[in-house]
């Protein structure tokens, strides 16, 4: 199901995490206690048991240091700008949930290591600078369509992400707890750290592209295809060397970190003022998103986000109407500033060149420079005969193109790539060059939630979107 303009439900093919319904697991949705934050009512929020709770986690969490500072956030902005104005291509990914099991140096730098090598074949074979951003430090919170869940006559909460509780099924691990808002923090945090430490310590070198094609992708064919590539970059800065080159861009790289701001009891009390001038800030993570689930024009996530200054975006499925983004454009972006609002697009390969075109259009006419990035992955989720909910990566790779055929008939530019990805050897999605097949999916399925492209698929596709790009 999609929640259409007006919000009501309208079942489509292919949904993920559910369907997707105004208010959410049933019911109305319960108007915020005025107590100076958003009052406004807010879908998807959890039932926490114990309000009492939740006032001092959310006491804990205005005290708490912020994850990142105002500063980046601009710059993210300005990085963004570029795309909205064709100069860039933008790759965000990482997982669907974070877990806090996930916090751990293997897992991190192998995500980081995907999001590299998917850079690198952009920005070398498309030749297009590729701002990079995590779907990580953050992303422990999941919408869900039902309030719950039954395994064999047994009724349990849905699992909300690690941020709200535990994805085992039992009554323990179901329990909502919101003190693990402030385990959320930590595990942010601490991947932030390493993020920070890998981009920038020296792992994330140029002349380290070689070293991160390890492992089942560099025993794959497009392993083989990015080795020769790395071997092209070799030489051409041992040519840069030998002129005198050597710059700091080929030594670090800028990384940015985002996620779904889905918790308001979490997001709001992590709002910081920007000393030097006044605006305010999240500090929870660079940039963050408004899920499909969340973007009732009336409700409190938009008010939310039409208060922070953050680089921002709202995910848009197949039964958008067009004035509802000229609403969001003038509730989110009443200033028009370049790079702040980006629209993540998650149509379907079957729908995405029939909806998308009007809605490209009137936001064009509308006077707003928004960037434009194709999620293919929640519009294309299917159940396997062996009820693994999976994406097949044709399909994908078909929504992907048909949003570069959108942009490139309407004279606009395809600003980036939205993705669900790990940096393992999971069997998550079906196809791709090694060639997972359903009866694959249980050999290592280890998503907390939606399927996955493993690290071969992640560099297959960015071989295929570098061949569809040109600026
Ligand atoms: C997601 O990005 O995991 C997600 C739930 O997406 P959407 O809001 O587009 O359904
Ligand atoms: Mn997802």
């Amino acid at each position: 199901m999609v929640r259409d303009g007006e919000g009501r439900g309208l079942p489509l093919p292919g949904e993920s995490d559910g369907p997707v319904l105004s208010g959410e697991a049933g019911g109305p949705v319960p108007p915020r206690e005025s107590d100076g934050r958003v009052t406004l009512p807010a879908a998807q929020q959890p039932d926490w048991p114990d309000p009492a709770g939740v006032e001092a986690v959310r006491a804990e969490l205005r005290g708490a240091l912020p994850l990142v500072i105002p500063g980046e956030c601009d710059l993210l902005t300005s990085r963004i700008a570029a795309v909205a104005r064709g100069e860039a291509f933008l790759l965000q990914g990482g997982d669907c949930a974070e877990t806090f099991a996930g916090v751990q140096a293997d897992p991190v730098r192998a995500k980081v290591r995907t999001l590299l090598q998917m850079a690198l074949v952009l920005t070398y074979a498309a030749a297009v600078p590729v701002v990079k951003v995590g779907r990580m430090a953050g992303q422990y919170a999941k919408p869900r369509s039902e309030a719950t869940e039954t395994r064999d006559g047994l009724t349990l909460p849905a699992y909300r992400g690690d941020a709200v509780n535990d994805v085992a099924f039992t009554p323990e691990a179901r329990a909502l707890d919101p003190r693990r808002l402030l385990r959320t923090h930590q595990a942010a945090a601490a991947t932030l750290n390493l993020i920070r430490a890998f981009t920038t310590g020296g792992y994330a070198d140029l002349r380290q592209a070689h070293a991160w094609n390890q492992d089942f992708v560099a025993r794959s064919p497009v392993g083989d295809r990015y080795a020769e590539l790395a071997i092209q970059i070799d030489q051409a800065l041992n040519f840069m060397r030998a002129c005198g080159i050597d710059e700091p861009v080929q030594h670090a790289v800028e990384f940015f970190v985002s996620h779904e701001g889905l918790l308001l009891d979490y997001e709001e009390p992590l709002v910081r003022e920007d000393p030097l001038t006044g605006r305010m800030y999240s500090s929870s993570g660079h940039m963050l998103w408004i899920g499909e689930r969340t973007r009732q024009l009336d409700g409190a996530h938009v008010e939310f986000f039409s208060r922070i200054a953050n680089p921002i975006a709202v995910k848009l499925g197949p039964g958008t109407s067009a004035d509802t983004v000229l609403s969001l454009i003038d509730r989110l972006d009443p200033q028009r500033e370049p790079g702040r609002l980006t629209f993540v697009v998650r149509m379907g390969s079957e729908l995405v060149r029939d909806r998308l075109p009007p809605l490209v259009e009137k936001a064009a006419g509308h006077g707003a420079a928004v960037t434009w990035v194709c999620d293919p992955m929640h519009g294309n989720t299917f159940k396997a005969p062996s009820g693994h909910k999976t994406r097949s990566f044709d399909a994908i790779a078909d929504e992907v193109k048909g949003f570069f055929e959108v942009h490139h008939d309407l004279g606009t530019h395809p600003g980036g790539l939205h993705l669900e990805f790990t940096g393992g050897d999971v069997t998550e999605c079906v196809g791709g060059g090694t060639d997972v097949l359903l009866e694959d999916l249980a050999d290592r399925y280890e998503s907390a939630c939606d399927p996955r492209l493993n690290r071969t698929q992640s560099l297959d596709l960015a071989f295929l979107v570098a061949g569809m790009y040109s600026p």
